[in-house]
């Protein structure tokens, strides 16, 4: 794949160099013959809120169980805090695990469940009713100590669960998919919950899941995994503003794929109209582009009469088809050489665009990603295109 496996903000570096809470150099795992996890390397910075976001079957979950020693690795290595604890057994290991299933212990009340790990290890009786109250506090969950654990609702039972992983105070705290049972409206109030918590005791998360919404919101870092790697890791911002590959510009919301074509050394629409676009994210390698990429979000319409100064990013559709939703409308667009559009606007002005209205959209030249080639297109490389002064 051209683009596939970028990453920003830490590069990997050499075993026992640097101090990164978590290193995975080149992890591999096969089952019977099918690669879960793919020559993976990633490094997770100490305080970090970092997610792993990508569809089913990616591999994520083999990621997490790898590093929480619940899985052998077929070949690589995993640091924790620059010691290599590839071979070390899953209860030695400084790390914690919420799984989405809780897995409390039914026989214990909320107090015990959380006192669990603390008890293990012989902490002083008093400490543990010090910390445990802390805990439960920290996770609203004051008074709530006696309750029998079969007796809570869905997000308390995930609260319990929380507060028995981090008042151990592991190095890392892994998270699969923990809120995967939690009704929508809980699952918000939960997100803006677990990232004050985050915050407050500074310990390193790795979030799996496979919600979008849920890993920008939560992620300082993301890194979009597909078959055994990933193919975009950086801030939310930057992954949703410049995915590296097509896959990750489609799975991380949606997308207007534009086909272009190079013309005495500038990019053309099908209509023979000038793009502009940020030259996509893989800087180090020969840049492949034949379709630019634009968020719905990004684009403007103008009515036809409007005047629309621009010379570049703008053509002229056909609207296919209205919604209405409130606080925004989204439109399809039939393009002047048969393609589609789709346009998120929001309802601020009474704006008079109906079935059937040709319009001209436009975008600015920052909201344009170049994409690599798919396979059947013929490639541009980054040599041949003469860029604008003010694209980057
Ligand atoms: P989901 O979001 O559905 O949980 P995932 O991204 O977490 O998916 P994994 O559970 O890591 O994906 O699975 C990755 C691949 O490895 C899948 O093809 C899965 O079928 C396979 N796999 C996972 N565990 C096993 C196992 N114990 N034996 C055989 N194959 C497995």
């Amino acid at each position: 794949m051209a683009a596939a496996h970028r990453e920003e903000g830490s590069s990997v570096r050499k075993s026992g160099e640097g101090a990164a809470a978590v290193r995975l150099e080149h992890l591999t795992k096969e089952f019977e013959g099918s690669l879960a996890v793919d020559d993976l390397s990633l490094e997770l910075a100490a305080g970090e809120f970092f997610a792993l976001l990508g569809p089913s079957g990616c591999g994520k979950t083999t990621t997490l169980r790898m590093l929480g020693g619940f899985e052998k690795p077929t070949s690589g290595k995993i640091y924790l805090g620059g010691e290599d604890i590839t071979w070390t057994p899953s209860y030695k290991r400084d790390i914690n695990t919420v799984f989405q299933s809780y897995a409390l212990f039914p026989h214990l009340n909320v107090f015990e469940n959380v006192a669990f790990g603390l008890r293990r290890k012989n902490v002083d009786k008093s400490e543990i009713g010090r910390l445990v109250e802390e805990h439960l506090e920290l996770l609203g969950l004051s008074g709530f100590g006696r309750r029998p654990s079969t007796q809570l609702s869905g997000g308390q039972q995930q609260r319990v669960a929380l507060a028995r992983a981090l008042v151990n105070r592991p190095r890392v705290l892994l998270l699969d998919e923990p809120m995967g049972a939690l009704d929508a409206k809980i699952r918000k109030t939960m997100q803006v919950e677990l990232k004050r918590i985050q915050r407050e005791v500074g310990i390193t998360f790795l979030y799996v899941t496979h919600d979008q919404d849920e890993a920008m919101a939560l992620g300082d870092r993301l890194a979009v995994m597909r078959a055994g790697r990933y193919e975009d890791l950086g801030a939310p911002q930057r992954v949703y503003d410049q995915p590296a590959t097509q896959f990750v510009a489609e799975f991380l919301g949606a997308c207007n794929l534009l086909p272009v074509t190079l013309d005495h050394g500038e990019l053309r629409l099908p209509d023979g109209s000038l793009v502009v676009a940020r030259p996509g994210t893989m800087e180090s390698t020969p840049q492949l582009v034949a379709q630019v990429g634009v968020r719905p979000e990004k684009m403007s319409i103008h009515a036809e009469g409007d005047e629309v100064v621009s010379r570049s990013n703008r053509l002229v559709a056909t609207v296919t088809t209205i919604t209405y939703l409130g606080a925004s409308s989204e439109y399809e667009f039939e393009t002047a050489w048969g393609g589609h559009l789709h346009v998120v606007a929001q309802n601020i002005d009474d704006r008079h665009i109906r079935l059937g209205d040709r319009v001209t959209v436009t975008w600015g030249e920052t909201h344009g990603f170049w994409l690599p080639a798919p396979s059947d297109v013929a490639e541009v490389t980054s040599a041949d295109v003469i860029m604008d002064d003010e694209a980057p």
